[in-house]
């Protein structure tokens, strides 16, 4: 089978989130398992300063709502890269200094477009995997173009971007004018792209079985649960894995000292860098981590909501994302208040990632909605404990306390303050008064299956069921 997989970002060539993770292993895994899987992606500048040994393949050209519109085509091992420097030739993925780039319509229009060039350069495929917003003009560029022969999945990764536009803009995409009507792509007078990966795909997936049911609820349906309620016959939900390579306590070369749950000593090694890097106190107090992009989503307000309340007791906190400048500006401000006990760094920093994963005690994650979420799992392969609200992947992934026989994480009984320091509170008595209750939790967190192995072989029956011929 052949599987062209589209998406706008891959981890190891430019990351914003769980989206470049999961582009970056699932096709390597279904590779692993046998599926001739080509990956396409927008070549960004950041990707070209990185000097990836790439080789060009083609140029590419074809008919836009400009004209014709042009690029080049590289690869690198089984990744395409899409090459237009007025698209992609600047700063940043989707946006620059915290504002999205005006024409990001007409930038995902382009690759989404260039996606199907390709599918007569390397082809011929079986099956278009799209994934979020960026890539789902695809299917209707599919459908638009009568390509009969080919299936196409589409995977929502999270909901909350829909890439909704000025329907003024609708000429540039040379798509049918029936398309923009309102059981296709149109919403509230605007244009909504990923409603047309809804449309216009033979199955839609989410990344856990929980947020696929959630969806289908005004609560988390952003404005489409009743559109995601009426094609549920083609809507499914497959959990993410995390790559279990990149992500390994034993062969992490980015922290202090490896450790598996054979030998912990190594963990202690890479609390007491945590500590230092952050000038914490030494000493062994509970340590709580967060990663994450600084949005509401994430819980970021109640999570500073319980830090004076958390420093009271001697735990110390240590917090690194980018995202919402008010959230920015408040955790900086904040880190002064409560010196050794509170370390933030504003930023992406995929080794201090690495770093704050391995030497914490706890990881907080109280998201609001979670479509799968991958930190918790990061968090349980590094032996720390997830403290994980009851929604989407966090409830499908982690067995908290009192939950089953096997627990290895701790939950917050709803997204509200009271019930956040409830979770953190707990969890400092459980770290200095059951130490043994605290070893097993991590035990069970760290034998926990989280690679992609069988989330994969669910891909391809998928693949299989939707498979034209
Ligand atoms: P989401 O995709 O909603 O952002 P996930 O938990 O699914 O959240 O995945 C986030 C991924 O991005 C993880 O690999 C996480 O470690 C990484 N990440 C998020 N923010 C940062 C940051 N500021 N620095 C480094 N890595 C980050």
């Amino acid at each position: 089978m052949k599987v062209l997989f589209c998406s706008s970002e891959v981890a190891e060539y430019a990351k914003t989130g769980g989206l470049a993770d999961v582009s970056s292993a699932l096709p390597q895994e279904l590779i692993r398992q046998g599926i001739d899987c080509r990956v396409v992606m927008p070549l960004y500048k950041s990707i070209r300063e990185k000097g990836i040994p790439m080789k060009h393949v083609s140029d590419i050209s074809f008919l836009s709502g400009h004209g014709i519109s042009s690029g080049r085509v590289f690869a690198y091992e089984h990744t395409y890269f899409i090459e237009n420097n007025t698209y992609f030739g600047r700063d940043g993925l989707y946006s620059y200094a915290g504002k999205d780039y005006p024409d990001n319509l007409e930038r995902f229009a382009f690759y989404s477009r260039a996606c199907i060039e390709m599918l007569s350069l390397l082809g011929p495929f079986d099956l278009v995997h799209c994934n979020d917003w960026q890539s789902a003009l695809i299917p209707a560029y599919i459908k638009a173009l009568g390509i009969d022969s080919l299936a196409t999945l589409f995977t929502i990764h999270n909901l909350a971007y829909q890439g909704i536009f000025n329907s003024s803009a609708w000429p540039i995409l040379l798509l049918p004018e029936e398309f923009l009507r309102p059981d296709y792509m149109e919403f509230f007078g605007n244009i909504n792209v990923l409603k047309g990966g809804i449309a216009f795909s033979d199955m839609i997936n989410t990344v856990s079985p929980s947020y696929a049911l959630e969806i289908q609820t005004p609560q988390f349906g952003a404005g489409l649960d009743g559109l995601l309620k009426s094609v549920s016959h083609k809507l499914t939900g497959i959990i993410n894995g995390i790559d279990t390579a990149v992500w390994n306590p034993l062969q992490d070369r980015l922290i202090a000292q490896p450790y598996s749950c054979d030998d912990m000593s190594g963990k202690m090694q890479c609390k007491k860098d945590l500590q230092k890097r952050f000038s914490l106190d030494q000493g062994d107090h509970p340590v709580f981590g967060m990663i994450g992009r600084l949005v509401e989503q994430k819980g970021i307000d109640m999570v500073v909501d319980v830090i004076p309340e958390l420093a009271k007791t001697g735990s110390q906190i240590v917090i690194l994302g980018n995202g919402h400048p008010r959230h920015e500006k408040e955790l900086l401000k904040m880190s002064s208040l409560y010196p050794g006990q509170l370390g933030i760094h504003i930023g992406f920093d995929e080794g201090l990632a690495h770093i704050i994963e391995a030497g914490s005690d706890f990881f907080l994650m109280p998201s609001a909605f979670e479509p799968c979420g991958l930190n918790q799992m990061i968090s349980m392969r590094y032996g720390t404990i997830p403290i994980v609200t009851s929604v989407g992947g966090l409830k499908d992934t982690v067995e908290a306390l009192g939950e089953g026989d096997n627990p290895c994480g701790l939950r917050v009984s709803s997204p509200n303050k009271d019930a956040m320091l409830s979770s953190v509170l707990q969890a400092h008595r459980i770290f200095t008064q059951e130490k043994q209750l605290v070893i097993s939790m991590r035990n069970n967190a760290m034998k926990k299956n989280v690679g992609w192995e069988i989330s994969a072989q669910e891909y391809m029956h998928l693949y299989q069921k939707i498979k034209r011929f």
